[in-house]
C-alpha cells in the first residue's frame, strides 16, 4: 500500500499519507529518524512507485468515504527523490480539494525542476536543523555531495517563488542543536526569507536512529522559539478530528506504523474508537509479530516489525 492513514500529526490535524517511495530512500541519516538510519544514501532521483497505484489507492480511500483533514505526501524518506511528485501532485488535485501538504528535508529545493513540481502543493513543510555547516554534518549527516549553504540557498530560491504556504520545521536534539546560539544562528538566515509562515520547533518524540538523539524539554523549546521570533511556534499535542477508517482497524494501523512509531494514545485520538478495541488490535499485532513495542521518553511506542 502506498496510501496510510491518517494519522494524527501534530502539525496538519488528520493526515492521510502518501508514499511515493515505498522503502526507506534519503539524502540524509539524521540522528532523529524515526525510520532509523539511512543504510544507503542517495541523492538521484528515480521513479520508485507508479503514481497509477498511488491514485487508485487514494481514489478508493475518498470513495469509501474516508475522511482527513490534509493529504500529505511523506513516507518513507524524502519524497522528492520521487521523479513523479510533480505528476503526482497535479493528479491528486484532480480528485480531491482537500490541501495538499509536502514534508520535505528541502535538499532538493537547489534543484529548479523540483521546485517547479512543488508549485501546486497548497503547503510546503522543509525542515531545516542547523545553521552551521559543523552541526549540519552533525544532526543531518548529509550524503558527501550535499553542503548546507547550497541547501540555505536553494530554499530562499524556493521562498522567493512558491505562491502556497511554507512552513519550516526546526528539529532540536538535546546538546546538539539546542544552544542559544544555534538559535541566533538560524534567525540570522531565517530574517532574510520573510516568505516563511511559520517556524514549527519540534523535537524527538518517538524512537529515533541514534539512542543519544535526546528530545529537548517544552520549557527550553519556547525559550529557543522566543528567540527566533513571532513566526516561531513549538508543536503542541494533536488536535485534530478524528479518523474514520476504511478497511480493518488493524490493516489501518500497521500501515501507519509501517511509517512511523506510534502510541495507544495517538490511535485512540485519531480514529475514534475506544481504548480497549485500540488495546486489542495493537495485541494482535504485536502476537502476530508485526509490531513490536519500546519504551522511550516515558512511553510505550508501537513499531513496525520487518
Ligand atoms: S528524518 Fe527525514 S530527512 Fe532525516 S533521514 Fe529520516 S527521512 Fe531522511
Amino acid at each position: 500500500m502506498y496510501i496510510f492513514g491518517p494519522v494524527p500529526s501534530r502539525r496538519l490535524g488528520l493526515s492521510l499519507g502518501v508514499d511515493p517511495l515505498a522503502s526507506k530512500s534519503c539524502n540524509l541519516n539524521c540522528v532523529y529518524c524515526e525510520l532509523g538510519r539511512s543504510f544507503k544514501l542517495t541523492s538521484e532521483r528515480k521513479l520508485f512507485v507508479e503514481t497509477d497505484f498511488i491514485i487508485t489507492e487514494l481514489k478508493q480511500f475518498f470513495e469509501k468515504g474516508g475522511i482527513t483533514d490534509y493529504v500529505t505526501i511523506s513516507g518513507s524518506g524524502e519524497p522528492t527523490l520521487a521523479l513523479n511528485l510533480g505528476e503526482l501532485i497535479t493528479e491528486i488535485k484532480k480528485i480531491t480539494d482537500k490541501p495538499l501538504a509536502v514534508i520535505t528535508n528541502g535538499v532538493l529545493l537547489t534543484d529548479p525542476q523540483v521546485r517547479l513540481e512543488l508549485m501546486n502543493a497548497d503547503v510546503v513543510m522543509p525542515s531545516m536543523d542547523a545553521f552551521t555547516p559543523a552541526t549540519y554534518i552533525k544532526v543531518n549527516r548529509p550524503h558527501g555531495s550535499i553542503k548546507m549553504e547550497k541547501v540555505i540557498e536553494g530554499l530562499r530560491a524556493f521562498a522567493s517563488e512558491y505562491k502556497g504556504r511554507i512552513w519550516l520545521e526546526i528539529m532540536v536534539v538535546s546538546g546538539m542543536n539546542d544552544s542559544d546560539n544555534d538559535m541566533f544562528e538560524a534567525k540570522k538566515v531565517l530574517d532574510t526569507i520573510p516568505n516563511i509562515e511559520k517556524i514549527q520547533i519540534n523535537t524527538v518524540v518517538r524512537s529515533r536512529a541514534e539512542e543519544y538523539a535526546d528530545p529537548v524539554k517544552d520549557l527550553r523549546l519556547r525559550e529557543l522559539a522566543m528567540i527566533l521570533g513571532p513566526r516561531a511556534e513549538v508543536i503542541g499535542k494533536f488536535t485534530g478530528s478524528t479518523i474514520h477508517t476504511i478497511d480493518g482497524i488493524e490493516d489501518a494501523m500497521l500501515e501507519a506504523l509501517k511509517r512511523r512509531p506510534m502510541t495507544a494514545k495517538d490511535f485512540e485520538d485519531a480514529m475514534g474508537l475506544k481504548k480497549i478495541e485500540i488495546e486489542m488490535a495493537l495485541g494482535k499485532l504485536v502476537q502476530g509479530g508485526f509490531v513490536e513495542k519500546n519504551h522511550f521518553s516515558g512511553m510505550d511506542f508501537f513499531k513496525y516489525s520487518k
